[in-house]
């Protein structure tokens, strides 16, 4: 069942009780509730419906006051992270206070429109980084949880990471990058914990192994010195019977500290009959089951992390999620950087300092009207996987890529056949971005003319093509939660 009523406050509450595919049905939209309470008294059956209608990763209910049935409360585990409190009755006083105080401070932030479906990594990070602002849990703060993915976790994080919502390498660059930009700051180191190489969990296994053959099959047992005769061998070759008596001299052995002592230990390889002092430590990955040696593990901090005002603003700011690609690729130049560069490039090819051809890529989003969409953060992080070593910009809702075919016999035909063909599976890849009704498009400009020219050639990078070189449409196929790439 699943119905919308008001409360006392004139708030619209939508309840539910089951499992519910609420961002596909076009019965209920966004801006038919305020509020989403879940009346089930099964754990799982209450996390099941969490997955996927909660104020994190939900088209239609991001950041809105999220409540379950007062029974599960303590047993929902770390999806407590996502449940702003437990109650059965709407018109409760402490239910009203909290709803209205989270439906006022996100108007008052400007967090309250529908958000578009998580394509990204990164696109989750902001969203549940906004989430987070919303509830004012601005500190973020690593546990120790014996289950978890890193070892220390941020337990919100973590309950995404279960649910495949990103990848650990995203996770530790958008920390990194969010730290270096200002908008969160580390308040406090908790340790240094060193992570599988292979999948970055840290749930490792540290194996002693013969350095020469590499099994751990090994013997450790002390060396006794004996002082008399300066012998030093493993201790079982002084055993005679239960008597302690040197291999060498014969001579029994009585006082450790007056004529023996144990001075070092000594290992011996079951497999090679190798001895030796320092076993060589080879880790074991209990998650990818990878070995390396333990000083190929990666060294990685752990803090407790700060959002500050400055980061506050920003990852509201609907523009965050170009900003933080100038971030996370290098390739990812601002427009006015992207058009300058063009027209230096063309002015050294007009100069003869460049052989080969200069191109400028643009792919962008039409909709049924045929009207331009705006630039969607996802096909701009294509463009820079796809395109590793051009620059990529955006502007006048078009994504270019800056490309010189260089070839100095003069034959540029093969490169620019590439070219073509690269923009061709990026816009592929970009299908599952699109919205019913819409296309993605692609055409290259290849600049030709003279050094007057030049102008022109930037002038048109503005506009579109009439005829594109290709174009794919929307495909409902093309699972948008698939890959959280
Ligand atoms: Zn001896
Ligand atoms: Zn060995
Ligand atoms: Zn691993």
């Amino acid at each position: 069942m699943i119905t919308i009523q008001n409360n006392d406050g004139e708030r619209r509450i939508l309840l539910l009780d089951s499992p519910f595919a609420l961002d596909e049905s076009p019965d209920f939209p966004e801006y038919l509730f305020d509020v989403v309470f879940i009346a089930n008294e099964s754990v799982e059956e209450a996390k099941t419906i969490l997955s996927s209608i909660n104020p994190v990763t939900s088209t239609k209910c991001c950041y809105k006051p999220l409540f379950v049935s007062s029974s599960l409360k303590g047993k929902m585990g770390p999806y407590d992270e996502i449940i702003d409190g437990y109650a059965d009755n709407w018109n409760d006083m402490d239910v009203m206070t909290q709803i209205e105080n989270i439906i006022g401070y996100n108007t008052l932030i400007g967090l309250n429109a529908q958000e578009d479906p998580i394509l990204s990594s990164n696109q989750f990070f902001i969203r549940l980084t906004r989430f987070l602002i919303s509830r004012k849990k601005t500190i973020l703060e690593p546990k120790l949880e014996v289950t978890a993915s890193t070892g220390y976790v941020i337990p919100v994080f973590e309950l995404f990471y279960r649910m495949g919502l990103y990848e650990l390498s995203d996770y530790f660059v958008f920390m990194q990058s969010m730290t270096e930009k200002g908008l969160f700051r580390a308040t406090k180191f908790v340790n240094k914990v060193y992570l599988c190489p292979t999948c970055l969990h840290s749930h490792i296994l540290y194996i002693r192994s013969c350095p020469k053959c590499g099994q751990s099959s090994i013997q450790t047992e002390e060396v006794i010195h004996h002082f008399r005769c300066a012998n030093a061998t493993p201790e079982h070759t002084y055993n005679f019977g239960g008597q302690l008596r040197c291999p060498k001299c014969h001579k029994i052995l009585r006082h450790i500290g007056m004529d023996y002592d144990r001075p070092a230990i000594i290992h011996t390889c079951n497999t090679c009959g190798n001895t030796f002092i320092e076993p060589k430590i080879k880790t074991v990955c209990t998650c990818c089951h990878s070995t390396h040696d333990a000083d190929e593990l990666i060294p990685q901090d752990f803090n407790v992390y700060e959002i500050t005002s400055e980061g506050k603003q920003s990852i509201i700011s609907p523009n965050i999620g170009f900003t933080i690609y100038t971030e996370f690729y290098d390739n990812y130049i601002e427009y006015n950087r992207f058009v300058n560069r063009i027209r230096l490039l063309a002015e050294q090819k007009f100069s003869g300092n460049i052989k080969g051809d200069l191109l400028v890529g643009k792919m962008w989003i039409i909709n049924e009207e045929g009207e331009t969409m705006p630039i969607r953060p996802e096909v701009i992080e294509l463009a820079c996987m796809y395109f590793p070593s051009n620059k990529v910009s955006a502007a006048n809702n078009i994504t270019y890529i800056g490309s010189i075919i260089r070839n100095y016999t003069g034959d540029t035909e093969e490169g620019i056949i590439n070219f073509e063909v690269m923009l061709s599976e990026t816009i592929r890849a970009a299908v599952k971005a699109l919205q019913p009704g819409e296309k993605i498009c692609h055409t290259y400009m290849k600049l030709g003319g003279n050094q007057s020219t030049i102008n022109d050639f930037l002038k048109e990078m503005n506009f579109i093509s009439v005829t594109p070189d290709d174009s794919v449409g929307y495909d409902p196929s093309a699972n948008k939660n698939d890959e959280p790439a």
